[in-house]
């Protein structure tokens, strides 16, 4: 039988000292038109936030990006590039995404003043990201599972959908806004070290591989299922140390079933027994 491995705690994730406007980085999901990377650089600039992430972006920054900047070059030219949006969230302890309409699966929404101040509490403590989906279609529902949160600007519910730029824009404010008034000061921060969204990212894979090979759920409900999984730990928002514990009776279920399955396997014939024994 496997035991389950509880690994010593993982050293809590201390962010470098910076400001807490620079722990807070927004990441842009998919971005077709250049133009919007500069335009987003413009508007986070304007309201003091500087730390840009791209997540599989159309294309990298180009001219029309630069000229959309308007000056903003240094966040485009430091802006990180990554092939999906779990890179570009390494080290966050905090997630929110946006988006323009209401979700099937409940999601807990906040408004932007809430988000901003969530936000700047976090990150007094750690890393935190905002992140914005593709101009045409928005977010993935595998990308919102990496979300702890949504923020929904409260647009007209009949035409709700701002440009990405100007999403950028109204939540960079807001993120501002918040900082002037020092309201996070006031708030209660979790002060505790949580796992990371890569951490998070590497136990849902884990998860989703566990489910299928002790042959939980059928495959056609297995999307929502996982989703419904994602929601529930992104609620808890877990340790590193609860995690070990999760990923470790994991890996004890996976050993089970693979040791159940081979006790139903019949022992091969004597003469077929391996004369050496397996590693
Ligand atoms: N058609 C897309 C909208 C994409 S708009 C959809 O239905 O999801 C591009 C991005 O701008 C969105 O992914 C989101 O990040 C942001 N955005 C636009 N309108 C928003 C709103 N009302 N509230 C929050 N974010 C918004």
């Amino acid at each position: 039988m496997t035991e389950p491995i509880i690994l010593p705690p993982a050293s809590p994730h201390i962010a470098p000292p910076s400001t807490t406007l620079e722990r807070i980085r927004c990441v842009l999901v998919g971005t077709t038109h250049t133009g919007n990377l500069g335009s987003a650089a413009r508007a986070m600039k304007t309201m003091g936030l500087t730390r840009l992430e791209l997540a599989n972006p159309r294309h990298p920054p180009d001219a029309q990006a630069l000229a959309q900047a308007a000056g903003a070059d240094d966040l485009l030219q430091h802006a990180g590039v990554h092939p999906d949006l779990v890179g570009a969230l390494t080290g966050c302890r905090l997630v929110i995404g946006t988006s323009a309409r209401p979700r099937s699966l409940a999601w807990p929404l906040l408004d932007p003043p809430a988000a901003a101040r969530l936000l700047l509490a976090e990150a007094t403590l750690g890393e935190v990201a905002l992140v914005f989906g593709r101009e045409n279609s928005g977010l993935t529902n595998d990308e919102l599972g990496c979300c702890h949160q949504l923020v929904q600007i409260p647009t007209d519910p009949g035409f709700s959908s701002l440009n990405l730029a100007a999403a950028v824009q109204v939540l960079a404010y807001e993120v501002r806004r918040a900082w002037r008034e020092g309201r996070s000061e006031q708030l209660a921060a979790q002060p505790r070290a949580l796992a990371t969204a890569e951490a998070l990212a590497g136990f849902h894979t884990h998860l989703a591989q566990t489910l299928m090979d002790i042959g939980f759920g059928h495959p056609d409900q297995s999307t929502k299922l996982l989703m419904r999984l994602r929601q529930l730990f992104n609620r808890a928002r877990p340790d590193p140390v609860e995690l070990n514990i999760l990923r470790g009776i994991l890996s004890a279920a996976q050993g089970r079933k693979g040791a159940r399955r081979r006790s139903a396997t019949p022992p091969p014939a004597a003469d077929q027994q391996p004369k050496e024994p397996h590693v």
